[in-house]
């Protein structure tokens, strides 16, 4: 089948290359879901709708698993990948020109995928690649084990961007309350000790993946919120992870939540923050001595218009790796609040609730070590897939 198609879209491509380079066309463009997904992930199609048939191929990757799709002489121009129609199905999507000639489309997939099919249909003077993936069980996933091109003459597949550790990548963990504040209390545990064992467990995992990570506690001490954000700001962190398992009224929902910055609250915040820090402690790279505080907010939302997206970007990879990973979530698993400690305008933050102390079902996964072992498991996961994600968007915006 998948020869089949691959000859006939060789058929159908091969008599209408032409010089010109062929162009997205993103409204004809589209991921779809095809099916039901009875709990797990559901079956997917890639559409990618062009100006003219081009030589492409495609094949899944892993580390997370992802779709790549190769086509040659294709100019995505402007088009950006959050507007295709269907984005949100994935975890992740990026496009651009990777070599000389060549242009990669990467789609992160929510769970483990085989190809179904995949073959290209021109009409009139569009052309259509369509990539169908069905879902399979994690033992049944088969990317390509080497970077090796299966056909002679095409182009290998870029290097990967460069992973944390690489780059003195930091992640600041800051395990909530503390010393004389306890947190929530319930059944003589407390939230201040659960988010230390936890991010300790999480400290070390992470170290083992090679990320560099600071923690703004690492014992039973306080730490005042504001020294918390200080020091993401002196370790020079990439992502901030506040920790925390709080108490909530009797009788609402439980499960994992993360909660990222709410930007409606950011003239205020901004306000606060240009009194309470020197100014060019706050925006690191913008020198902001001797302006006012009204242009301090201006460059702190012009810096937050970058940051907030890739906090939320980094919430979506932490609810899909927790619901790869069967981990319970509160029915509204991503939600914007105004914390203190989100309130950092350059660092990615989100504030990560393990779930509830209070909740008799989450204190009893947050003192099971197999629980915390998948949980550690779904937040290093995601911090990898994030990072890998920023740093190729990063090399995409330096193009
Ligand atoms: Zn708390």
């Amino acid at each position: 089948m998948k020869v089949l198609a691959l000859i006939l879209s060789l058929l159908v491509a091969f008599p209408v290359w032409g010089n010109e380079p062929a162009r997205l066309d993103i409204g004809g463009s589209a991921l779809v879901a095809t099916g039901r997904g009875w709990g797990g992930p559901q079956p997917l199609e890639l559409r990618l709708s062009l100006t003219k048939a081009v030589p492409y191929r495609s094949y899944l990757v892993d580390g997370p698993p992802r779709l790549v799709v190769d086509v040659k002489d294709t100019d995505f121009g402007l088009a950006r990948p959050q507007d295709l129609f269907g984005a949100d199905l994935a975890p992740a999507i990026r496009w651009g020109p990777y070599r000389e000639g060549w242009s990669r489309v990467v789609v992160e997939l929510p769970g483990t995928y085989r190809i179904d099919s995949a073959g290209q249909q021109a009409r009139a003077a569009l052309s259509q690649i369509t990539v169908a993936l069905a879902p399979v069980a994690a033992q049944d996933f088969a990317p390509r084990p080497s970077a090796t091109a299966a056909l002679r003459d095409l182009p290998e597949p870029a290097e990967l961007p460069a992973q944390p550790g690489d780059e003195g990548f930091t992640v600041v963990l800051d395990p909530g309350h503390g010393g004389f504040d306890p947190g929530a209390l319930a059944e003589g545990e407390s939230e201040a000790n659960l988010v230390l064992v936890f991010s300790l467990e999480l400290r070390a995992a992470l170290q083992a993946r090679g990320i560099t990570v600071e923690m703004t506690r690492s014992d039973d001490s306080f730490v005042a919120l504001e020294r918390r954000m200080t020091t993401a700001r002196q370790a020079r962190g990439d992502l901030f992870i506040s920790l925390h398992a709080d108490a909530l009224p009797q009788g609402q929902a439980a499960g994992a939540t993360v909660y990222v910055w709410n930007p409606a609250a950011d003239d205020r915040a901004a306000e606060q923050l240009s009194l309470r820090h020197g100014r060019d402690d706050l925006v690191a790279g913008a020198d902001l001595t001797g302006h006012d505080d009204a242009l301090t907010g201006v460059l702190m939302d012009f810096v937050r218009t970058d940051t907030q997206p890739r906090s939320e970007s980094f919430a979506r990879w932490l609810t899909s790796r927790m619901s790869l990973m069967g981990i319970g979530m509160h029915e509204r698993p991503v939600q914007r609040a105004t914390y203190s400690v989100l309130k950092s305008p350059d660092i990615p933050s989100v504030l990560l609730e393990l779930g509830f102390i209070s909740d008799h079902d989450d204190r009893a996964n947050l003192l099971n070590p197999l629980w915390r072992g998948r949980m550690v498991q779904v937040v290093s996961d995601a911090i990898v897939g994030w990072a890998r994600d920023e740093a190729a968007r990063a090399a995409m915006l330096r193009q």
